[in-house]
């Protein structure tokens, strides 16, 4: 299914080429995660790049070549049941897709079902993909919500989100994760670890949605695609140029020519 309505525009020459897999984007898109589609495209296109979003969903194929980033949302505990059914025919497309270092980015629910199993709220074990170390379990009557901060330190990124599951997800010793927790629960509330990081599989438990919230990550995610498809060379517009309105001395200036008026 083609997302008519996210095709870049016509009438601007573009550099480069990106298509991008919403996996299951009719039934996993909670708490505004579909704001990261955009958010994606919005930066792709900064950098020069048309784009494609497509639905990956039930019953479609996955056709891991042709994609350059996707995107994998949180559900309800019933949406992933149905997702869950679905996923073993995806497996090894999606294993492939991951073990080429192809970019993806999953959030909450998406996160929780790339792992091995998620225990729902009502007990019952769900199959994951089975294609990354992590596994999920409840917890009774108490769901983790909140704002949330992290920090990741081989970036030297800090993000910001807000975070609303039941499950309880521990990362395997091949995976790291997103960050370490400045404030907030992540991904069990006892680890101090915030989402993962393996290969290029950036997985996470922020709404908000996290990209748009988080441009530095977004920008990190897209760069990657186009250097994945078109050489560790290429030459892209940095950062500052094409997302921060303001430098920081610029935006204290800003500010405090404001305070004045
Ligand atoms: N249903 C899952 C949980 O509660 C995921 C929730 C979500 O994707 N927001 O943990």
């Amino acid at each position: 299914m083609v997302y008519t309505s996210l095709q870049s525009p016509v009438d601007k020459t573009y550099r480069f080429q990106l298509n991008m897999a919403h996996l299951y984007g009719d039934l996993m898109n909670t708490y505004g995660d579909n704001g990261n589609v955009l958010m994606l495209k919005y930066v792709a296109e900064k950098l020069g790049a048309h784009v494609t979003v497509d639905i990956v969903s039930i019953h479609d194929r996955f056709e891991n070549k042709h994609y350059d980033l996707a995107f994998f949302g949180g559900g309800q505990d019933f949406e992933q049941t149905l997702v869950a059914k679905d996923l073993p025919a995806k497996r090894l497309a999606i294993e492939e897709y991951i073990r080429d270092e192809r970019v993806m980015l999953a959030i909450c629910g998406g996160f929780q079902l790339l792992g091995q199993y998620y225990i729902q709220a009502n007990g019952e074990r769900i199959e994951g993909l089975g294609v990354m170390g992590h596994y999920t379990l409840n917890q009774t009557n108490n769901r983790y919500i909140g704002d949330i901060k992290i920090h990741n330190e081989e970036f030297n990124e800090t993000y910001y989100g807000f975070e609303n599951h039941q499950g309880r997800t521990f990362l395997s010793d091949d995976e790291k994760p997103l960050g370490k927790i400045v404030y907030g629960q992540g991904n069990n509330s006892e680890d101090g670890t915030e989402g993962v990081h393996y290969k290029n599989v950036f997985g996470s438990y922020f709404h908000g949605p996290i990209l748009s919230r988080n441009a530095n990550l977004a920008y990190r995610l897209v760069t990657t695609a186009l250097r994945n498809k078109y050489g560790k060379d290429i030459q892209l517009p940095a950062y500052e140029d094409i997302l921060s309105l303001e430098t920081p001395e610029e935006y204290a200036d800003t500010k405090s020519k404001a305070e004045f008026e």
